[in-house]
């Protein structure tokens, strides 16, 4: 059954299974392969199915789409196609991008890495296992708003310094940093600069060398591209290091037949994105600054990250006395599907380390709902969140032992 595929960037989807529309509120975990996606995918996945690395013809045709896309992806980002690898997603480009910078940075007698304490685990467990194997890492405070300035990576470089790895958009509360300037301070440091740029691939503008940026990671799947496919950016003359051995795919740095189909809905999904990214920026955040006015007014709750400095398409809020959880369950009974944090966090009972990090205490950080807007959702999207959140809260607080005793006044609000 297929549904919901875009088939015009007109904001209004259309649905071509009949029926009730599902509001779908969970674009920072994952989108809906765009119909332009896949339509430039398709003769991949059917008659051009040579390998690239094959010398006869239809091997060759997929040599040049592979080639014609990292020429294309390199164009968008402000970067040349060799400095394009691809791979199989966001995950995989962090941890490349990390263990380039470490090897980079040791045969330098440098080991200290600067990251942040509410990075995506793909850069925060890779951070770990360097830790393990003797590099110093600081992790600095990102504090309330979620966001980490320039000078605050400035002060934290030391003269064993190899890497400062930030990401530019936060997937849980959708703080924005300032990455141009975080660039060319490590520029001038001569320390390598990387950033985990999935969230903001096909949202905010990308340049790497206008913003300084050494290593940049892009997903597919969170712009309307094919899951299980991604790029790393690594600037010339900076030596990639190689995490899967085998053929000399990828100029030897990535073995692997390519995924060309995935390679090429990739570069139609993201030409697309950049294309209408002003007008669905100003369209979505629309949306999202009426979703925030709205859920503001629940009584005790905050919204999580800066106000301003955020992705047009993010509201993150927590609300006190509930668990994110049950909320979720309860919207997801009235079609509508959102978020208590990340996909990765899910599931599992500890709170979100986003939310710890900007300094939401335990029973708070657990009362957390996240929704991602896209130009695909519409007004009455708005208006459905708008009417079953706070009923939704409210029932759950008429339920919560915790709620009551804030009510009686026996344990002070946090919010
Ligand atoms: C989704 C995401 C990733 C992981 O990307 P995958 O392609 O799912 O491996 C990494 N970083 C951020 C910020 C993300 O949102």
């Amino acid at each position: 059954m297929l549904y919901c595929y875009r088939t015009e960037w007109n904001h209004k989807r259309k649905v071509i299974n009949m029926g009730e529309r599902p509001i779908y509120l969970d674009h920072a975990a994952t989108t809906a392969l765009s119909k332009t996606a896949l339509d430039a995918m398709l003769p991949f996945l059917t008659e051009v199915y040579g390998n690239p690395s094959s010398l006869h013809t239809p091997g060759q045709k997929a040599k040049e789409a592979l080639e014609t896309a990292r020429e294309a992806l390199a164009t968008m980002i402000g970067a040349t196609p060799r400095e394009i690898t691809f791979n199989s997603g966001g995950s995989e480009g962090d941890n490349q991008a990390l263990r380039t910078a470490a090897i980079w940075g040791k045969k330098q007698g440098k080991t200290h890495i600067i990251s942040t304490a509410f990075e995506h685990h793909a850069v925060l467990h890779t951070l770990e296992q360097l830790g393990r194997e003797g590099f110093e890492i600081t992790l600095l405070d990102v504090h309330e708003s979620g966001l980490v300035s320039a000078e605050e990576v400035r002060a934290a470089i030391r003269p064993d310094t190899c890497l400062v790895s930030v990401m530019y958009a936060n997937n849980e509360i959708g703080t924005v940093q300032p990455i141009a300037e975080i660039g060319a301070v490590c520029r001038e440091k001569g320390v390598l600069f990387h950033t985990d740029a999935v969230q903001a691939a096909g949202h905010l503008p990308i340049d790497v060398k206008a913003q300084n940026v050494d290593l940049l990671t892009i997903s597919a799947h969170k712009f309307h591209g094919p899951k299980g496919v991604g790029l790393l950016y690594c600037r010339k003359g900076i030596p990639l290091a190689t995490l899967v051995e085998g053929g000399a795919q990828e100029r030897g740095k990535r073995a692997g037949t390519e995924n060309v189909a995935g390679i090429v809905g990739m570069a139609a999904a993201l030409r697309d994105a950049v294309d209408h990214m002003e007008e669905n920026a100003a369209y979505v955040g629309s949306l999202r600054d009426k979703l925030i006015e709205g859920l503001g007014k629940i009584p005790h709750c905050a919204l999580n990250g800066d106000r301003d400095a955020r992705l047009p398409g993010n509201v993150s809020f927590c609300f006190e006395g509930i668990e994110g959880e049950s909320l979720l369950l309860l919207l997801d009974m009235k079609g509508i599907y959102a978020s208590s944090g990340s996909a990765c966090t899910s599931g599992s009972l500890e709170p979100s380390h986003v939310l710890l990090a900007i300094g939401r205490p335990h029973e708070v950080a657990h009362g957390s709902l996240r929704l991602t807007l896209d130009a695909e959702n519409t007004e009455e999207d708005v208006n459905a969140v708008l009417q079953w959140v706070p009923w939704a809260v409210e029932r759950l607080r008429g339920m919560s032992p915790v709620w009551q005793k804030l009510e009686a006044g026996e344990e002070a609000f946090l919010l």
